[in-house]
């Protein structure tokens, strides 16, 4: 029973957040402001245990999940992590299985993300300036720790990552060059990703949005480029520098949105699931999943919820748009 939405959509991938806290305030997500000492985190009782995540992910992969990403918040957070890995790794007709982090506690965690089972691994890179990661971070936690997280990522058999950077006009559009050398040098796949406007609290504005047009047009004229096929699902176009020096990919989620090839649910921390990035409501899984239901009325109740789903937050996106109610990024997992 693989389910499809209205508009057609399979349901083939699954994002994990495993935690709603972070150690850094980037200001596009967790703004200081808004996220400050006394903002209501998840009380650990609230998080899905290890036990329910992974029961949950066997019921997806039935529906027709391949590929689940763990997120957050910050991932590396969540005690104990790797032993989570090790239990998705093991389940049945899960493909592929990936984590998105900030790359700070990699030196820690790396090697043993990897003996659990983890194969791919995204880091999220905005600049290679100190001072400036100290801004954007808007943490004391320094850049020299995200750059030895990504040694410490190659060391653990990690040989490509995927970064992940987002620009913001007039803040890190300076960069792309620089990243791009840096990526390529160090043979990862870099993927830049055009400022969005999830949640209510970053103050995006569409003027704030590097398009990926612009970004193209810059390192083609550096490093010519080549498209690459994309494959089904993927969000980014994907690009290989004709002098055979790897690849980049341009993520335009607001000036070429791709709603219609969406195939993703996400699962908040606390257990909702949310069928598009910009939802206002969840459904409460974990309610559903205490109450003592059985796998089968599990599956049924996420197959419907499927079904239902009309998502194209994106090519809907108006100038009004951004005060709409909408639930955080931390909180759904980028
Ligand atoms: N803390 C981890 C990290 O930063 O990689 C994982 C969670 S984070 C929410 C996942 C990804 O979402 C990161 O690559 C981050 O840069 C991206 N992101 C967060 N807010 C964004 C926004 N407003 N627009 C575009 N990307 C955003
Ligand atoms: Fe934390 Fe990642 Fe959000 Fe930055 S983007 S505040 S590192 S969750
Ligand atoms: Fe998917 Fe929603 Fe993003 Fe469209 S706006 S691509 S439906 S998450």
């Amino acid at each position: 029973m693989k389910p499809l939405d209205t508009l057609g959509r399979p349901l083939q991938a699954l994002r994990i957040s495993v935690t709603d806290r972070c150690n850094f305030r980037c200001g596009y997500c967790m703004p200081r402001d808004a996220f400050g000492p006394d903002h209501p985190f998840l009380a650990r009782e609230a998080l899905l245990s290890f036990e329910e995540i992974t029961r949950l992910a066997r019921i997806f992969t039935g529906l027709g999940v391949a590929k689940v990403r763990l997120t957050g918040g910050e991932p590396l957070l969540r005690r104990e992590l790797p032993v989570l890995v090790k239990m998705l790794a093991e389940v049945p007709g899960l493909e592929d299985l990936a984590l998105t982090t900030n790359g700070v506690l990699l030196p820690e965690l790396a090697a043993d993300l990897r003996a659990a089972g983890l194969r791919r691994l995204t880091v999220s890179l905005d600049t290679l300036r100190p001072d400036r990661f100290q801004t954007l971070s808007d943490t004391d936690l320094s850049l020299s720790r995200v750059l030895a997280g990504l040694d410490a990522a190659r060391a653990a058999g990690f040989t490509t990552l995927k970064l992940n950077c987002v620009l913001q006009r007039g803040v890190n559009e300076d960069e792309i060059l620089d990243l791009a050398g840096f990526a390529r040098e160090q043979g990862h796949t870099l993927r830049f990703i055009e400022f969005m406007d999830v949640g209510t609290t970053n103050g995006w504005r569409l003027a704030s949005v590097v398009p990926a047009t612009e970004i193209h047009q810059l390192l083609n004229a550096r490093w010519p480029l080549e498209p690459l096929p994309s494959p089904a699902g993927s969000v980014a176009s994907e690009w290989r520098y004709r002098d055979g020096r790897g690849e980049v990919g341009l993520i335009a989620s607001v000036t070429a949105p791709f709603c219609r090839g969406c195939d993703r649910a996400r699962l908040s921390a606390d257990g909702h699931l949310y069928t598009c990035l910009f939802a206002s409501e969840g459904l409460d899984l974990k309610g559903f999943l205490r109450s003592g239901h059985g796998d089968a009325d599990l599956a049924a109740l996420l197959a419907a919820q499927w079904k239902r789903r009309d998502d194209r937050y994106s090519e809907l996106r108006r100038a009004d748009t951004p005060g709409l109610p909408k639930i955080e990024m931390s909180h759904i997992g980028g």
